[in-house]
This record gives C-alpha cells, sequence and structure tokens, in this order.
C-alpha cells in the first residue's frame, strides 16, 4: 500500500442492487479499515448505512468523487472470507443482488441504517453504569414507547456520527431495533433470589431464623420453604423469582419483604437466552447394532472417497444416533459441526438429546429466536465458543470458523428453500456447497429422500447409506386404507369420520393408547358457503378465498393475512343460510367429543401455536399423556417421537394426492411416511388409517408396502418424460403488477425475448392457480434448463432481459421475482 496515495473502500450494501459502492477512507480510518469490518456510510442524498467492507484499494474512481467513510464499527472484523464466498456463490447462482443476500444473511441489529428505528431495551431499567455521555443523552431522548430512527436521533443530540454509539448501546443492552419487537420479544434479564450469606454458611443461623419467625408473616415462611425446596443441598444457590413461586402474584410483598429484611438478596441475571431449554433428561449410554455400524461405514466410505453421503434410513432407525456418532468425531478433532433441520422439526426433543451428548457445546439458531439472541449466537459461532451449530435453513449463514461436518436432517423438507423474498435459495444445496468449501464431509438425511437426491445417490454422485429396520426390530405400522365412497354407499360415513376410523380410535383408546390425527393444512377448506346461492367469500387482495377461523369467529386470508368479519347475511342473495363447507383441523377437533365424550383432546397447527410455549406446552402435555388424541397439521409430522401412539389417522389423504404440482405425488408419499412414523415407537406396532377416495392410488400402496424405492423409480420416469428435476433445473419467473394488462403485456414481452434465444425451454407466460396476491396480479414464465445445457449463461441472459424489460417506461413497475430451483 503506498501510504501517500488515498485509500479506497468498497462497500457491500444490504440493498437489491448491483455490486459494491466505493467509499474514500479517510486517514484517521486507514489504521482500522479492514475487510470483513462494518463501516458507517452515505448512501443517496441523506442516508446512512453500516456496510461490510468488501475490498480496500488504492483505485481513485475516475467518474464520480467517492464519499468519505463516516465511521468504522468493529474492532475486529465480523464476516469472514468464507462467509462472502457463499454470499457470492448464491447471489450467483439464485440470481439475486449481493445486498439481497447479505440481507438474509446478517441478523438486524448487525445491520444499522439511518432509517431504522431503536427503542429503550424491555429489561432497561436506566441502572447500568459506564456510559459515556452521547450514550446518556440518547437515552434520555428514548422515553419508553418511543421509537426513533437513527437520523432522529442524530438531530435531536447533534451527534453526526451517532452509529457507533447505537452500537455500543445495543450491546449493553439498553436499547433494541424497533424491527425486533414484532418478533416476539422476551427480556432477557431476570429476577432471581438468594440466600443471604449469614445463612448460608451457618446451618445453625438458618434453622434459628426458620425457629423464629412469627405466625403473621406465614407467607414470607411459606416463600422461604419454597425457596429451599429448589436450592437443594447448594444453599448458595441463585433460584429464579419465577421458579419459586410461578408467577403468583400473592407471595409479591412476602418477597419484597423477605429482600427489606436482608434474608433474601434479589439479582438481576443474564439469563442466556441460547441455552434457555429443559436441562438434558438421561437417555442412556448408546451403542450402535450391526446395521447401524454397516450404515455408519457406507457413511465414512462416502466421506473418503469425498462425497456427500445419503442416508435413507426409515423413521426410528436411529439416525440421529449416528448424526450423534459423527459430530463426536468431529469434536475429538476440534472441529464445528453444523446440523439442519426444518424450522418446525427443531424441537426440544431433539436438542434436549443434543444438549445430553455435547452440553455447552450446543447453540441453537432459528427465527423464532430474536435479534439480539441471533447476534449473540452469531459472535458464539464467530470465536468458535460453540461448535455444535443447531438450526434452521439460516443457520448457513453463521461465520464458521473450522467446520467439518455438515448433516442435513430431513433433507427432502420443503422448508429448507427459502421462498420469500431473495434469494430464494435451497438450503440442502447450499449446505453441500458450504460443506465443499471449507473440505467438510457433508451428510444428508431422510426416511423419504428427496427424488433429486436419490437420483444424485443412484448416478453414483452421492454416496447412499442405508438403513431398512427400525430400531428395536419394532415393525413398520400397519397401514389400512378407510374407502370414503365405500363408507359413505354403506351409510358409514359420521360426517368426516368413517366408521373404520372411530372403530380404531376406540380401540387404541382402550388399550390406555394415544392417537394422533392428522389433517393436511390448517383450516384447510373452511369456507363459509351461502346455501341458497353457493356464494363464498374471498379476499379482496388475493384471488383465493377466505378460510374460517372458529376461534376468532373470522375469516382470514392465508396469504396476506387480511380479516373480515363473518357475514350474517349472504352479500350477493341476502340470505342468513350462510353455512360452513369442507373442514380443517379446527372442525376435525369439534366433532371429536361427539364421539369420544371424556377424552382429552388437543389441536395443534399454526393457530394454536402462536406463542413458543403453546407448541411447547401441548407437547409435553401429550407426551405427559394429558392427552389422548392430538389433531394436528404438518407440524405434528416433524421431529416429535412419542412412546405411547398407537394409532394415526389420516383424515383426507385425497387433497395431498390432488396438487397440481410435478412433485405432489413425491410429497403426498413423504408425508404419508413421515405421520406413519409417529405410531408405534416403543412396545408393540403401530397403525395407520388413511381415508381416502382413491383406495388404489399408487402413492397410498407404495407407502402401505412401505417401497420407497418403488415410488422412486416410478417418479423418476414420470419426470424424465415430463422434463422435470432431476433431468431438467426449472427457473420460475414471477411477474408482479397491480393492473391486470400491465403484467399481461410485460410477460409477454420478456416471454417472447427469452424464447428468441432459447426456444422450447420457455413455457408460458401464464396465470398461476392463485392469479392475484395482495393486490398484485401474477404471471409466470417458466424456464427448463437440460442438465448439459451452460446454465450459467442462461441464467446471464434471463437476467440481463429482465433488466432490459424494467428500463421500457411502460414496464418500470413492475416487480419480477425470480425463483431457481422452485419446490
Ligand atoms: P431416527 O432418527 O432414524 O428417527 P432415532 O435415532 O431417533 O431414529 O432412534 C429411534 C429410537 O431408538 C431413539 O429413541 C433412539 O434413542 C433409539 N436407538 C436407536 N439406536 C439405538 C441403539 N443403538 N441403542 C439404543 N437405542 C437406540
Ligand atoms: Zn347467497
Ligand atoms: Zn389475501
Amino acid at each position: 500500500m503506498d501510504e501517500k496515495k488515498p485509500l479506497f473502500a468498497e462497500v457491500l450494501l444490504p440493498l437489491p442492487v448491483k455490486g459494491t459502492f466505493t467509499y474514500r477512507v479517510p486517514v484517521d480510518f486507514r489504521e482500522e479499515a479492514e475487510v470483513g469490518k462494518r463501516a458507517v456510510v452515505p448512501f443517496g442524498r441523506n442516508k446512512i448505512y453500516s456496510g461490510i467492507i468488501y475490498r480496500l484499494h488504492q483505485n481513485e474512481p475516475q467518474k464520480y468523487k467517492a464519499k468519505d467513510v463516516r465511521n468504522i464499527l468493529d474492532e475486529k472484523p465480523v464476516i469472514t472470507s468464507e462467509q462472502t464466498r457463499l454470499w457470492e456463490w448464491i447471489s450467483e447462482y439464485y440470481m439475486a443482488f449481493m445486498g439481497e443476500t447479505m440481507n438474509a444473511a446478517l441478523p438486524s441489529a448487525m445491520k444499522l441504517a439511518s432509517e431504522s428505528k431503536v427503542k429503550l431495551h424491555p429489561a432497561y431499567d436506566g441502572v447500568v453504569s459506564d456510559l459515556s455521555m452521547p450514550e446518556h443523552k440518547i437515552l434520555e431522548n428514548l422515553g419508553d414507547n418511543v421509537a426513533l430512527s437513527i437520523k432522529e436521533i442524530s438531530k435531536i443530540t447533534g451527534y453526526r456520527n451517532v452509529m457507533p454509539v447505537i452500537k455500543n448501546l445495543i450491546e449493553k443492552e439498553c436499547v433494541i431495533m424497533q424491527e425486533e419487537l414484532q418478533n416476539t420479544f422476551k427480556p432477557k434479564k431476570e429476577p432471581f433470589l438468594r440466600l443471604a450469606r449469614e445463612y448460608v454458611d451457618s446451618e445453625q443461623e438458618l434453622q434459628n431464623l426458620l425457629d423464629n419467625f412469627s405466625n403473621k408473616a406465614y407467607r414470607q415462611m411459606e416463600v422461604l420453604m419454597m425457596f429451599l425446596s429448589k436450592t437443594g443441598n447448594d444453599r448458595s444457590a441463585l433460584v429464579a423469582r419465577k421458579r419459586i413461586i410461578a408467577g403468583d402474584s400473592k407471595y409479591n410483598a412476602a418477597i419484597r419483604a423477605l429482600v427489606g429484611k436482608g434474608i433474601l438478596i434479589e439479582e438481576k441475571k443474564t439469563i442466556s437466552r441460547i441455552d434457555n431449554f429443559k436441562a438434558a433428561e438421561e437417555v442412556g449410554n448408546i451403542t450402535l447394532t450391526v446395521d447401524q455400524v454397516k450404515a455408519l461405514t457406507q457413511i465414512h466410505e462416502g466421506f473418503a472417497n469425498d462425497k456427500v453421503s445419503l442416508l435413507h434410513g426409515v423413521t426410528s432407525s436411529g439416525k440421529t444416533e449416528i448424526y450423534i456418532h459423527l459430530i463426536e468425531e468431529q469434536l475429538q478433532k476440534n472441529k464445528q459441526v453444523l446440523y439442519l433441520l426444518p424450522e418446525i422439526a427443531l424441537t426440544a426433543q431433539i436438542i434436549n438429546r443434543l444438549t445430553y451428548y455435547f452440553g455447552n457445546e450446543v447453540v441453537v439458531y432459528h427465527s423464532r429466536f430474536n435479534e439480539q439472541e441471533r447476534t449473540e449466537t452469531w459472535n458464539l459461532v464467530l470465536n468458535k465458543q460453540r461448535r455444535v451449530i443447531v438450526g434452521a435453513r439460516s443457520a448457513l449463514f453463521l461465520p464458521f470458523r473450522d467446520l467439518g461436518l455438515v448433516i442435513v436432517d430431513e433433507e427432502h423438507d420443503n422448508s429448507f428453500k427459502q421462498y420469500e423474498p431473495a434469494p430464494r435459495y435451497q438450503g440442502r444445496d447450499v449446505a453441500v456447497y458450504l460443506g465443499r468449501m471449507f473440505h467438510a464431509s457433508v451428510i444428508l438425511g431422510s426416511a423419504t429422500p428427496s427424488v433429486e437426491s436419490y437420483a444424485n445417490a443412484e448416478a453414483g454422485k452421492y454416496h447412499l447409506a442405508e438403513l431398512h429396520k427400525r430400531y428395536g426390530d419394532i415393525q413398520m405400522p400397519e397401514i389400512q386404507v378407510a374407502d370414503l365412497v365405500k363408507a359413505s354407499k354403506q351409510k358409514q360415513m359420521y360426517s368426516h369420520y368413517s366408521y373404520m376410523l372411530l372403530k380404531n380410535i376406540k380401540e387404541t383408546l382402550d388399550k390406555g393408547l394415544q392417537v394422533i390425527l392428522f389433517q393436511n393444512r390448517r383450516g384447510f377448506s373452511l369456507r363459509l358457503q351461502c346455501q341458497q346461492c353457493g356464494w363464498m367469500p374471498e379476499c379482496p387482495n388475493c384471488d383465493v378465498g377466505m378460510i374460517y377461523h372458529k376461534y376468532q369467529n373470522n375469516l382470514r386470508c392465508h396469504y396476506c393475512g387480511h380479516k373480515a368479519k363473518v357475514p350474517e347475511e349472504c352479500p350477493e342473495c341476502g340470505s342468513t343460510a350462510v353455512k360452513m363447507q369442507g373442514f380443517g383441523t379446527e372442525k376435525i377437533e369439534e366433532e371429536l367429543p361427539n364421539h369420544f365424550p371424556d377424552v382429552k383432546i388437543a389441536r395443534m397447527d399454526l393457530d394454536s401455536t402462536r406463542s413458543k410455549n403453546a407448541y411447547y406446552r401441548l407437547i409435553s402435555d401429550f407426551e405427559a399423556r394429558k392427552l389422548d388424541i392430538l389433531v394436528g397439521t404438518q407440524m405434528v409430522t416433524k421431529g416429535l417421537d412419542f412412546d405411547h401412539v398407537g394409532l394415526v389417522g389420516v383424515m383426507n389423504m385425497d387433497n395431498l394426492l390432488g396438487f397440481p404440482d410435478f412433485r405432489a405425488f413425491e410429497k403426498a408419499f413423504q408425508l404419508l411416511a413421515q405421520v406413519s412414523g409417529r405410531a408405534g415407537r416403543k412396545g408393540e406396532q403401530g397403525k395407520v388409517i388413511v381415508q381416502t377416495r382413491q383406495p388404489y392410488h399408487s402413492v397410498i400402496r407404495y407407502a402401505m408396502n412401505n417401497d420407497y424405492h418403488a415410488m422412486f423409480k416410478s417418479q423418476l420416469q414420470e419426470r424424465k418424460i415430463f422434463k422435470y428435476p432431476p433431468y431438467y433445473r426449472l427457473v420460475r419467473i414471477t411477474l408482479k403488477h397491480k393492473d391486470q394488462d400491465t403484467v399481461y403485456k410485460a410477460s409477454q414481452v420478456l416471454a417472447g425475448a427469452l424464447r428468441a434465444r432459447l426456444g422450447k425451454r420457455i413455457l408460458g407466460p401464464e396465470f398461476p392457480a392463485i392469479a392475484r396476491i395482495r393486490r398484485l396480479y401474477l404471471r409466470n414464465i417458466l424456464v427448463k434448463i437440460a442438465n448439459n445445457d451452460d446454465k450459467k449463461n442462461i441464467k446471464k441472459f434471463i437476467l440481463d432481459e429482465i433488466r432490459t424489460l424494467s428500463k421500457e417506461n411502460d414496464y418500470k413497475s413492475v416487480k419480477v421475482a425470480v425463483d431457481v430451483d422452485p419446490v
């Protein structure tokens, strides 16, 4: 570096724009400026962002005068070079801007912008020492429930360089970002109590204290006893206040009195939100079975040949045990492990199990954690203070140092795919790339692998390992079909229940076992309909019907969230006979007591589990057998192992088979296999009753025979004939506009331009099944790229054409979304 020449930084901003922006690094910051640190820079007329220093150089831009870097936020780089490489790959492959990928990758607390709003931290109580003057001044201006943008704060306080101060305040937990509050935020400081020293040191003193308590203070005595019962043998233990009195406010005064007398001492303790799980339960030590050792050997073979290993193991065959074994190996080598699961499979059960083996090495990362927790995890991973990282797809973006193994469990699951916003990446595939980058081993596991992954294994690209039997020789559940057509004819249908299903529920409950009833999608087709004229309520913003929600007694759109009241009369004909059609989880739950009056029933779907706690409570109640029947959506099929489920009922298989999608059968098979997997884990064989009008459907037959391979082969054939993955790659281009005519013409123009060069690879444009969402009309163009096509160039061409379109005055306002490998 030439000391006399000015230094420039290429700064990546979290914006959907191409490339980086060049800024001059003032002499004052020359020492500090480093790739991977965050720089505060002005942008546009009066905006300020914190961006990532991407590159430093001394080539002064010729065409314009570079603005100055205002500040450097970090003492050490917070982004690693591997991360930026990963971002580059994702951006290119999924046809997104780097800024978009950066946006997906960073927790929002790491992305300050002049527009971002900050608020007082809910746990901030004004007693933070070592505050600087500027920090003080900002806090003074942030009254309760006031959110100010960074720009506003700068104006009020007169500090030009306010971002570093805000950054410090975030770290000191005095303020939080406003967006944060939309995620269910929980303050992390909690009151704890401990016993005063004198009573800890002397059992005699404690005894005296208890003996001499006045009768009038019996509440205090009660609190003290409850406290002591929680400390066990360690009298000096800190006990969370809420653990002592379980939120019962009648004890508040007593606690205050005990603290006042100096008997108990109150401390606010920072409970690490990250280790905040139930203590690990005894799992017992595991010796792998012969079959498992064989699978493990196959996996190692794959690793040794530098291949991704695909573990195809039926439900409950011990896949998780094998992962645990593999993790152990990595820890021996002091390497980090990334264990990816679909979001809803990240249950306390699996985390407990991992914590049992790996204790404090385990850290969890997913969207149910708030931004601060995520930032905390970020730093733990960056400093290699945690080595076992369990998370949903967003965990791919953590700053790994020394990754030795990547596990993708339930690899077939669609939720690994990011849908909105860009980058629309497939987490499973990014995981494979990430692993390769670190020369780490990669294992994909599933009871029902995706057709793509299994095809890779058959082609020798991946290395296959298989487990055909459940652990402990527990039999696979028996799947029986309840033919709904026949049942109707024979008058054996009771609303949504066939006689066969009811009979089996009864038998199972009589044996003292539990039942899970599965209904695809929450509130599925629970529609209102006018019995007179057939009118059904539609969302005003989207081309789709509104769904009835009984508990809130309202109508809701599952696409945009629009809510509406239940109409008292039909707006079309005025009839008051507006009634329910179809059925969802709520309806199924509601009808059960008619058949089983004394049975404890609960429902588990997105609506009944909005809060993290509601979800855990349902699971633990079911585990503890406080519930007999659990009615649920997909949620009940993921990552949950219950020991006493004798029967799983699939309420309506036909709505799974009827999807207009090339993956419909694959997905239906996977779901059926996963749902069945919940039946009969320990002890006797479980049973599954599938209600359907298509009892001889191939998918159901494959599932009954437990024949993944037959399903795979038939699917592969179809994919070949109809030109779908894995034989072809798909890129779906969606155009959106509030005016139907505009979107129509724009899509015509774009498709024409693409077709001129790509010919038959272009399908459409056409209106999708739901042609309007959030007031925007949609139109899709599908590109089918053959495996031997030049994929990179085709993608580049597509992007160029989209850019050309957006330069035309008529189509400027048309939004274009690109989805590579849509699911
Ligand atoms: P999967 O992940 O394939 O569904 P799990 O690893 O959860 O299967 O295994 C199912 C059950 O069997 C778990 O309770 C697990 O602890 C137990 N299990 C699996 N393998 C063994 C083994 N070798 N020894 C003892 N228990 C085992
Ligand atoms: Zn009507
Ligand atoms: Zn809507």
